[in-house]
């Protein structure tokens, strides 16, 4: 397998193309990126980390039956993953109340949710990612019902494999972020799984080990993601 020409930038990941038109490499980058990017640091190491924990992830839920985009692990900063066409929609998950929804909704923070949330919001920078509920996406025509069936259950079957996995490891999954592709008219798991996109709280001492110590400078950040990939690391 090739690498070959560089297909896409984003914030966190570059997408290069290979000889096998299916098949694409995500680089995971050092770049952090915070409130629509108007906080924005290179965290040495971070990219590594990443990959190494997205990688870890998408592989627990391909062998429990979530189809994913990840193929395998090719380096420290790069996976090889299927192209597909991103449903430009943000499934968010929650478990307990921080965030957006403290603020959006006056929530308590800490307020848990049985059974879990799962919101919608638009995936689009310049209009700062909006909550959107599911007759916009119909309305807007990002996805058809039949899909966004699919998006909701199986972001409620990662919440579940998940949360269970990281409460073995004395982690307590918060909440997270998953992005959907189109591949042969299947729905694919795809973008990342990582501390950037989960809110992740040590069980014992509620320290936050997620993106949010960059968001709100609580601390830093490597370490946080460093204790998450030892933690899943002693299951391998
Ligand atoms: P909130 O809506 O509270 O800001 O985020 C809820 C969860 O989804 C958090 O775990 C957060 O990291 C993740 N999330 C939501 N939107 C984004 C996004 O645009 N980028 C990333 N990396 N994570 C997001």
């Amino acid at each position: 397998m090739e690498k070959r020409e560089k297909l896409y930038e984003g914030k966190a990941k570059i997408i290069y193309a290979t000889d096998e038109p299916d098949k694409v490499i995500a680089h995971y980058k050092d770049a952090a990126t915070a409130f629509d990017a108007v906080k924005k640091a290179t965290i040495k190491g971070k990219g590594v980390l990443n990959n190494t924990i997205a990688s870890f992830f998408f592989q627990m839920l391909n062998e429990r039956g979530i189809p994913t985009h990840f193929i395998k692990k090719l380096s420290d900063r790069e996976m090889l993953i299927y192209r597909v066409e991103i449903i430009p929609v943000e499934v968010v998950v929650r478990n307990i109340a921080a965030g957006s929804i403290v603020k959006r909704l006056g929530i308590p923070k800490n307020t848990k949710f049985e059974p879990p949330l799962v919101e919608f919001y638009l995936k689009n920078d310049e209009l700062h990612d909006p909550i959107i509920c599911e007759q916009h996406i119909y309305a807007m025509n990002l996805a058809k019902p039949e899909e966004v069936a699919q998006m909701k259950e199986l972001a409620l079957k990662v919440n579940e494999i998940l949360k269970e996995f990281m409460e073995k490891q004395g982690v307590i999954l918060v909440d997270f972020k998953l992005e959907f592709g189109r591949k042969d008219g299947k729905i694919l798991l795809a973008d990342e799984i990582s501390p950037d996109t989960c809110r992740f709280w040590d069980a014992k001492t509620g320290e936050s080990l997620d993106k949010d110590r960059f968001r709100f400078d609580l601390g830093d950040l490597i370490e946080g993601y460093k204790k998450i990939l030892e933690k899943i690391e002693k299951n391998q």
